[in-house]
């Protein structure tokens, strides 16, 4: 049973599409499945067509979306950008932006560990400087901490309308709700094997139009994997679904076939209200039944929906008291509480009740 914040236990439907033989990557057989991911990712991303926005699907963990916002958004080098700092994604995210694109960032960390960005200090920052882009964790998995992507988009919006938005979502794509166009982002990378429930492998964002205009434009790319002036074309013509079909790279086949059923099951569910509902339901027993205390400040409803964070005095002995029931769950990752807390993921398939309630059981008895 695996109960880690990503990879999640997948289907047995979308295992059964992964294990099928290939077929030609730009044939009449396969076309027609990646147009039908691409369509279904306007639909979770809550992005039609009209926007002028993309989705992109390119073989690669989560991490690769880092390179694709370093590699095609900021063409100057050296650009300004405003990073908004909740934990250890944000930090990998800000490495990779300053330290390899040599990019000038600026740091805003949350006040204490496990609160979300102070939205008056970012106002302020906002106001005083000049950013090309800010960038974000929507739901960062060493905390639980759940960002107000809306809201902070619409404080970037109105202080500094040129600015990109950009959001790293690989821990809420498919357990939160993401209006990429209402809400005015620019950039939003993701991965199929948290909430999407499918296999770990593929790389999957939403580009708004303006940023694409800058990737197309862009003379100083310094990757050519990631450069998105050779991923378009290709994605454009899948998401056309006529053929012959433009050549970049071959995709993965039966990835993108999982992905495809994935996505079937999770936009036939209300998947952002049973996230919802299973994780204010396991948070309120561990805070209120047995009197924990979670890494996320603030009301359980307002924190991350596909995990749990919590503090307890023995974490080591609750993985090891687990794992004999076959059950995996995560330690800390967060550097400066490392040893003090689990986490639970709440997505995937074997997140039920049943298997959340020994969880909770091991850590009553961790407790007498
Ligand atoms: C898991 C995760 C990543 C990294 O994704 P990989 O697929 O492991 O490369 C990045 N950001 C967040 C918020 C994550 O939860």
């Amino acid at each position: 049973m695996l109960l880690i914040p990503g990879p999640v236990s997948c289907s047995t439907e979308v295992i059964k599409a992964l294990g099928t033989d290939s077929l030609s990557h730009t044939g009449g057989e396969f076309t027609p499945i990646f147009h039908n991911v691409l369509k279904q990712l306007r639909v979770l991303f809550h992005s039609p067509t009209s926007s002028g926005s993309m989705p992109l699907v390119i073989s690669g963990s989560g991490t690769l979306g880092f390179d694709l916002v370093g590699n095609n958004l900021f063409p100057r080098g050296k650009n300004k950008i405003l990073l908004l700092s909740t934990g250890y994604f944000s930090d990998e995210f800000g490495e990779c932006l300053g330290d390899y694109y040599k990019h000038d960032i600026t740091v805003l960390k949350s006040d204490v560990v496990g609160e979300s960005i102070n939205l008056v200090k970012l106002q302020d920052l906002l106001h005083k400087g000049s950013y090309d882009g800010v960038v974000m964790t929507h739901v960062d998995t060493s905390t639980g901490v759940l960002n107000d992507i809306k809201r902070i988009s619409e404080l970037v919006h109105s202080e500094s309308p040129g600015t990109l938005v950009i959001v790293d979502a690989v821990c809420s794509l498919g357990c939160e709700e993401i209006r990429f166009d209402d809400w005015q982002l620019d950039f939003v990378l993701s991965a199929s094997q948290k909430a999407v429930g499918a296999p770990t492998g593929l790389s999957i964002s939403m580009i708004s139009k303006r940023a694409l205009d800058i990737a197309l434009e862009n003379d100083n790319t310094v990757s050519y994997y990631t450069s998105l002036k050779k991923w378009v074309p290709s994605i454009k013509s899948y998401e056309i679904g006529e053929l012959p079909v433009t050549y970049f790279a071959t995709p993965p086949i039966q990835l993108i076939s999982a992905l495809n059923i994935a996505l079937q099951q999770l936009l036939s569910r209300d998947y952002v209200g049973e996230h919802r509902k299973r994780s204010n339901w396991f948070k309120k027993e561990l805070t209120e039944s047995l009197g924990l205390e979670l890494v996320s400040r603030g009301p359980v409803e307002t924190t991350a929906h596909g995990l749990a964070s919590v503090y307890v005095a023995n974490p080591g002995g609750i993985v090891t008291a687990l794992n004999r029931l076959d059950i995996a769950i995560a330690g800390g990752i967060h550097p400066e509480i490392k040893g003090q807390y689990i986490r639970v993921g709440l997505m995937g398939c074997d997140a039920s009740e049943p298997t959340l309630l020994r969880v909770l059981d091991a850590v009553r008895q961790s407790q007498t």
